[in-house]
């Protein structure tokens, strides 16, 4: 039976970084990346053609495949400004490492994506002085208005991107199984020893691997899958924060100046505490 040092399971940013950053630490042998979807260059979705979702069997290649949920975003990395002493983008990680180490972290992640060809130009840093007299307009409102630096990547350069670090992990010794569902952990004296595997729409033809570690990043799409995992196994789990953001549609008369000066405004305000 194949037995691994550490199974991923999911091909979405954060495994794809950990595959990067063993690479880097020389620690990448005997590591195998297993995802439900196809590799990104194989990801195509016959909503454009046919106008409409068809509810693709067995899985849904937006959603699954490398690089994870957002491939078929418009690819934008949010950034931070060096002055601002808070943080607006990686959830709660500050909360955990500090703003400064958060700040150091964002621009690595950053650097990665410039090294696989990402465009150098930051959106959203010309303007400063007139972003600061919005800023100011929407504190008198009680409104944080959050003008943050955009790298923004567009949906083919983040597939073109993708495909480079796709293969940098195979050239690597990454290795990775594609269209293959893992519905099961197997567990020894309380201990992860591995997973049951099939290919995704043959739920009949089981297999099991073997592995020191597994590590579990698979993201929105297998959110229940994982919850129904920790229940099964009474590993302890902790209830995250969710954020619910409200899309507003204003006229420009009204957003004008917003649009003018910042590449892509964002209003924070707290409404009610419970
Ligand atoms: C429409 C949209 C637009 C977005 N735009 C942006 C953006 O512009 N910029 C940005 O930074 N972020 C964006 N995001 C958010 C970003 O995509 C996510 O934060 C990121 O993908 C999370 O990465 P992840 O690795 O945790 O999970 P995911 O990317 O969700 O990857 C998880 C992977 O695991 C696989 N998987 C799940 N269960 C199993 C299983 N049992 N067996 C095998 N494989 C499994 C899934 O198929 C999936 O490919 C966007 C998200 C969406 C949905």
């Amino acid at each position: 039976m194949d037995k691994y040092d550490l199974i991923v399971v999911g091909m979405g940013p954060s495994s794809i970084f950990l595959a990067y950053e063993l690479i880097q630490k020389k620690r990448a042998k005997n590591v195998l990346l297993i995802e439900e979807g196809k590799p990104v260059e194989k990801r195509y979705c016959p909503v454009e053609k046919k106008g409409k979702c068809m509810k693709c069997k067995p899985f849904c290649n937006i959603t699954s495949g490398f690089s994870g949920a957002g491939a078929f975003s418009d690819g934008k990395l949010s950034l931070y400004n060096k002055e601002d002493e808070d943080i607006y983008v990686g959830g709660n990680l500050h909360k955990y490492i500090g703003v400064e180490k958060t700040k150091e972290l964002i621009d690595y992640a950053d650097n990665v994506y410039l090294k696989f060809g990402a465009d150098k130009h930051l959106e959203g840093t010309e303007y400063k002085e007139e972003v600061n007299k919005l800023k100011k307009k929407a504190q008198k409102e009680d409104i944080n208005l959050i003008g943050i630096p955009i790298r923004h990547l567009g949906t083919e350069k983040s597939h073109e991107i993708y495909k480079k670090i796709q293969d940098y992990l195979e050239e690597n010794n990454i290795e990775m199984m594609y269209e293959t569902v893992v519905e099961d952990l197997i567990i020894e004296n309380g201990k992860v020893v591995g997973v049951k595997i099939h290919k995704a729409g043959e739920e009949e033809n089981k297999k099991e691997l073997l592995s020191k570690r597994v590590v579990l990043a698979v993201g929105r799409k297998g959110a229940d899958w994982l919850a129904h995992m920790c229940e099964k196994y009474k590993i302890k789990t902790e209830p995250g924060a969710v954020d619910i953001g409200v899309r507003y549609e204003l006229k420009d008369e009204v957003m004008k100046e917003v649009n003018k000066y910042l590449y892509e405004g964002k209003f924070i305000r707290k409404t009610i505490s419970i």
